[in-house]
């Protein structure tokens, strides 16, 4: 029989810095199975690796590089050998700075993902560098050798039939052999050009290795220890879910609990994979079990939030022509590759969100000029911004009784935007000003899980 395998995720924070990688070093080697480590970016890296892709000026682009190379070389110091790696790293860091000072003079999406992927590329380099020099026989995989996706710069899909074959042969022989440490969130098109699979996406990375690879367990090594009731950010009394079922962790990560991106659950799923999220600083803390069924699934399981979100209402123009006029709408937006998420509608208007699950690592924004023009010539737009979704994540939500009384009763001093219940009996979701979203969600809090 084979050796079990566990794949084991860091997050930012965890790669922070030398202590940092020091303390997830000693995560891997606490537990034999895992044999193959998928890493994030340094934490702060990747924001100024995208804030440099967008060209900024000159004093603000030095600025930015400079601090790429403090947080580096601050890891490469404390190394009892930094020569070592020291040479390979400044090759990385000149790479960042060529393809920043391309970015000032034209600015591309697959440009954006080339200079990106080096925070990946440098944390794994220095990870293995630090568990080398504690005596573990460790290598670096480039990712992209077996991380095919589709040239969808920004935000790529993956091809899993692709990656399994390729893990098969280039990636599984050496987990026998080795410590394994690659890299999340990056990947490569059919031409070889590096690709990206949208902000946080190292999780997805973690649970599509984990898929190809048949691992035993995904393990999702963070900055809190496990998925709690809601952000302990917004409610430091929130409490830890000791285990939660894939679809409800799933709803939590769509509706935008961080601790997981979006993706990470379906391969998971699809292979019934259980994962684990704890803290990198914790470990002894425990954490949160993902599994295919959880005793007793409560009726309200957690809060999510997700920002920034824009509402679009729209209003036919021409009330003889209410019949089709939703078709005709859907039709524009999938020509724009635009999917809807919320949704509400009465005879001759609707009003939607769009999809922003997930985010992409180009910063792209969905409501284009275009597809405004296109929706004016049909009706009559309204653009809200700086909305927050607000999602209640459960069980049996649309055949309990009194949900709506006990949700919304306490929300009275609030503006509700708009309301979506009924579809899913695991979510009831809703639209809140902006700048009301933590204060509404600490209310729910105190209600319903207090
Ligand atoms: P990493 O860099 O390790 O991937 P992230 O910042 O992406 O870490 O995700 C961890 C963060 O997710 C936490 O610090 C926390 O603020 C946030 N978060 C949001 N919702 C939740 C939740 N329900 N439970 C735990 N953490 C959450
Ligand atoms: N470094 C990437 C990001 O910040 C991917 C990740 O952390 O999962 O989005
Ligand atoms: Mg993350």
């Amino acid at each position: 029989m084979s050796q079990a395998l566990t794949v084991a995720k860091f997050g930012g924070t965890s790669v922070a810095d030398f202590d940092a990688m020091n303390r997830s070093a000693d995560v891997v080697l606490s537990d034999s199975s895992s044999r193959l480590v998928v890493l994030s970016a340094a934490a702060g890296v990747t924001n100024l690796l995208v804030s440099l892709a967008k060209g900024p000026e000159q004093a603000q682009r030095v600025f930015m590089l400079d601090e790429v190379r403090r947080i580096h070389h601050a890891i490469i110091e404390r190394l009892a050998q930094p020569q070592i790696i020291c040479d390979e790293i400044d090759r990385m860091l000149e790479n960042i700075t060529m393809l920043s000072e391309a970015a000032a003079l034209a600015t591309s999406n697959a440009l954006t993902d080339e200079l990106v992927s080096h925070g990946e590329l440098m944390s794994s380099l220095l990870f293995v560098e630090i568990l080398r020099q504690r005596g573990v026989n460790a290598q670096w995989f480039d990712i992209r050798k077996i991380m095919r996706t589709d040239d969808h710069f920004g935000r790529a899909e993956p091809d899993t039939l692709t990656l399994a074959e390729l893990a098969g042969t280039q990636l599984k022989p050496r987990l026998d052999e080795a410590l394994m440490v690659t890299q999340g969130f990056i990947g490569s098109e059919v031409k070889g050009r590096t690709t990206t699979l949208g902000r946080g996406g190292s999780d997805y990375t973690a649970a599509l290795l984990g898929e190809a690879l048949y691992a035993s367990r995904i393990d999702i090594w963070t900055d809190v220890p496990g998925i709690y009731t809601t952000d302990p950010r917004i409610v430091p009394g929130a409490k830890r879910i000791d285990e939660i079922t894939f679809e409800e962790a799933a709803e939590m990560a769509t509706f935008g609990a961080k601790v997981l991106h979006p993706a990470t659950l379906l391969p998971a799923v699809r292979n019934g994979i259980p994962v684990f999220v704890g803290s990198s600083k914790a470990p002894q803390a425990g954490g949160t079990r993902v599994c295919l069924e959880s005793a007793n699934p409560p009726l309200f399981r957690a809060l999510a939030l997700r920002r920034k979100q824009t509402l679009l209402t729209l209003h036919s123009l021409n009330m003889l022509h209410a019949r089709g006029f939703l078709a005709e709408v859907f039709s524009i937006l999938a020509r724009h590759n635009i999917s809807v998420d919320l949704i509400t509608t009465s005879e001759v208007s609707v009003a939607l969100t769009l999809d922003t699950t997930g985010s992409t690592s180009t910063e792209d924004n969905l409501l284009t000029q275009s597809l405004l023009t296109e929706l004016s010539s049909l009706c009559r737009v309204e653009v809200e911004e700086n909305l927050a979704l607000v999602a209640l994540i459960g069980n049996n939500l649309s055949q309990a009784r009194g949900v709506g009384k006990e949700v919304f009763g306490v929300l009275e001093p609030f503006n509700l935007r708009l309301i979506c219940y009924g579809a899913s009996s695991y979510n009831l979701c809703f639209l809140v000003p902006g700048d009301d979203a933590e204060q509404v969600i600490q209310t729910l809090h105190n209600n319903l899980f207090d």
